[in-house]
């Protein structure tokens, strides 16, 4: 991490152009412009954010995507290498408990930092629950150590690359599920829900998600839990409002159609749905891989990413998700509440092997009035429900399914978690479906992921951060390496970033990336 704010550095003259601002997109931006390329962030919408856009109506701000913030130094090394501090643009409260999960024979936990109160809540449900507990908190931080702070880190553009990690993976046995590892440590079916449905928050199965997506709960407690005033989106802004006065420029509602390639297989720039032409020597995706191969360059540049390739990925599921203006309030309701099934692996079939509706919601309720009341007018209360829900692949039609959909999450906010008459309260109300992850963020099949977080589509298996097809493309978001979150998006916008610095033959920027970078140059060397 980076320790003090730095000096931007003297301008190149080079340029690049950025596809997309989602949390990637933007930090690689930020890293280009700061490391003296001028760069251009060109966003198809209207609104920078990507799955973190936003609903500001009658009062209302409503986050519409990510809300668990984690990690945040990785925010905070972006304003560094812009020279100033984040504390003076975003301000970030931490939650405790991080989140109160629900389970479906009523037992409840408040879930949040390791100590006295969590553990006398874990033998409630397990005798010697606090002794495993400490037990897997410390496989976790071996895991942390090696999955996060080297394999998140680096840049798997070389099978070379993969090869060298392989021991260190065996070791943590990666070859195992997330819930094959939680169930060494604990017995109790809930407990072992608790520790293992993490991968979800990433579009993961945690019945087949690599062991190495377990880090988040080390994640949560050495880091803690966020959030952010303004909402998530205003750490967007703060963000964009950042690479402007490192001088930036950003493009809205202009989608790229056309990476332009030239032999023998170079990016040259791009052109945008307005006909203009963008030239770069640098092109950065923020855009799903899917999205950015099989729309944006032309197949005959695509030896790897060809469309029977793209169609064999296993996508992540999607999400319904509910977003609520309500005037009045309920005081009991957590700032984050997960409300699980009864039958969490039939659930989990339904979504990822079936994709079929799922036989009861899982939800997650997300409430930021209780942490900050402004932003619902005065008295009100803001409220977001997500159920996942399969990506699309033609058998559920939206359309007919949507009503009993929204049916479904009131009655189960309703009844399960105490909001008796909810419906009456709502003032607000917008939804969102996998039809709109497709249609309005280009999202293959709606995945509201990406790419599904298995061994065998991560790291080097994964697309990858420096194009296998096009010399002078990077790419940069949840589908690509490390994967999807505001962590892993951060990610890889800096591996993607610290290449593109490589490979025109100037130093990568610091932090995190560092790693990344001492790698990418020794490849580029080789
Ligand atoms: C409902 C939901 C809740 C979530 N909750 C959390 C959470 O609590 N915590 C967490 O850490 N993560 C969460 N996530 C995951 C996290 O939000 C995502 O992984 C992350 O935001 C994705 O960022 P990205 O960099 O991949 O870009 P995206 O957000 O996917 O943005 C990509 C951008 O590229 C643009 N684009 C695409 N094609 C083009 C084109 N041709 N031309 C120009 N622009 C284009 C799109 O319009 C979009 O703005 C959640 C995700 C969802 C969907």
């Amino acid at each position: 991490m980076l320790e003090a704010t730095q000096t931007p550095r003297p301008r190149t003259g080079r340029r690049a152009v950025v596809i997309g601002a989602g949390f990637g997109g933007i930090g690689a931006a930020i890293r280009l412009q700061a490391a003296g390329l001028d760069v251009t962030l060109i966003e198809a919408t209207n609104d920078p954010g990507g799955r973190a856009g936003i609903i500001k109506e009658q009062g209302f701000t409503i986050d519409m995507g990510p809300v668990l913030i984690t990690a945040p130094d990785l925010i905070a090394e972006l304003f560094a290498l812009g020279g100033e501090r984040m504390e003076d643009h975003v301000r970030l409260v931490p939650l405790e408990p991080f989140y109160k999960v629900q389970f479906a024979d009523g037992s409840m936990i408040d879930y949040g930092t390791s100590g006295p109160a969590l553990w006398e809540q874990l033998e409630r449900f397990e005798t010697g629950a606090t002794a495993a507990h400490q037990r897997f908190l410390a496989h976790t931080r071996t895991l942390y150590q090696r999955a996060f702070e080297e394999l998140g880190t680096a840049d798997f553009s070389s099978l070379r690359s993969m090869l060298a990690v392989v021991p260190d993976l065996a070791k943590v046995r990666a070859d195992q599920s997330v819930y094959s590892l939680v169930s060494k440590y604990f017995e109790d079916p809930r407990l072992r829900i608790l520790f293992s449905f993490h991968p979800l928050f990433i579009g993961g199965n945690p019945v087949r998600a690599s062991s190495v997506y377990a880090i988040v709960p080390h994640l949560e407690q050495v880091g803690g839990v966020y959030h952010p005033m303004g909402g998530t989106f205003a750490m967007i802004q703060a963000l964009i409002g950042l690479f402007k006065r490192l001088g930036g420029k950003v493009e809205l509602g202009n989608p790229v159609t056309e990476i332009i390639v030239s032999p023998p297989g170079r990016a040259m720039g791009v052109r945008t749905a307005d006909g203009r032409g963008w030239p770069a020597e640098v092109v950065v995706s923020n855009a799903d891989p899917p999205t950015t191969y099989r729309r944006l360059v032309a197949p005959e540049w695509r030896r790897t990413w060809s469309d029977a390739r793209l169609d064999r990925l296993k996508l992540s599921m999607s999400c319904y998700v509910l977003y609520l203006g309500l005037n009045r309030q309920y005081p009991h309701l957590r700032h984050h509440t997960i409300l699980m099934p009864n039958d969490f692996p039939g659930v989990l079939g339904d979504l990822f092997d079936r994709r079929v509706m799922p036989r009861e919601p899982a939800l997650y309720v997300h409430a930021p009035t209780r942490t900050e009341p402004g932003l619902a007018p005065p008295g009100g209360e803001v409220i977001y429900a997500l159920a996942p829900v399969p990506h699309l692949d033609g058998r559920i039609d939206w359309e007919r399914h949507a009503p009993a959909m929204r049916e479904q999450v009131i009655h189960a906010m309703e009844t399960t978690l105490g909001m008796p008459g909810m419906r009456d309260a709502i003032v607000l109300e917008r939804a969102r479906t996998p039809v709109e992850f497709r249609d309005l963020l280009g999202s293959e099949r709606g995945a509201a992921f990406s790419i599904e977080p298995v061994l065998l589509q991560s790291a080097w298996f994964r697309p990858h951060n420096r194009s296998e097809d096009v010399k002078g493309l990077y790419l940069a978001g949840a589908g690509t390496h490390p994967g999807a979150g505001i962590p892993g998006t951060l990610l890889a916008g800096t591996i993607a970033a610290n290449c593109a610095l490589v490979d025109v033959g100037l130093p990568p920027s610091s932090g995190r990336g560092v790693t990344v970078a001492r790698r990418a140059g020794a490849q580029a060397m080789a």
